[in-house]
């Protein structure tokens, strides 16, 4: 599977606004946010996309869903936020790293785009 950026970032190699980290994932601000707070929460090991998860991906899977509370609560949204994953060309996937994007500090509409 080839890597993306975002391996570079896991390794330090290029720079980012890392607010998270654990063993298993790390969450960074994006580049190009799409609200005042937009943080982009990876898994360390490479999946491409939800598609690709194996059933051994169960536990990883799991713990970054429950980290976005952590991350949201550090990031002070308490109001509420939304996580987005996109998946695939249809989806609007753009980097090949599967992420959760975690937006808030403003009302979201519904549907999405
Ligand atoms: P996707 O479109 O794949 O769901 O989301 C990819 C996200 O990664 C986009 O929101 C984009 O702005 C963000 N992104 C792409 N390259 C970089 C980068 O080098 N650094 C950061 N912090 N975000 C990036």
């Amino acid at each position: 599977m080839s890597e993306t950026i975002f391996s570079k970032i896991i390794r330090r190699e290029i720079p980012a606004n890392i607010v998270y980290e654990d063993d298993l994932c790390l969450a960074f601000t994006d580049i190009n946010p799409q609200a005042p707070t937009h943080i982009l929460l990876i898994p360390k090991q490479l999946i491409k996309c939800i598609d690709t998860a194996l059933d051994d991906d169960q536990t990883l899977l799991g713990h970054l869903l429950l980290t976005v509370k952590k991350v949201a609560a550090n990031a002070n949204l308490s109001n509420g936020y939304r996580i987005v994953i996109n998946n695939g060309n249809d989806g609007g996937q753009t980097v090949d790293h599967l992420h959760l994007h975690i937006l808030g500090d403003r009302q979201m509409q519904w549907p999405p785009g």
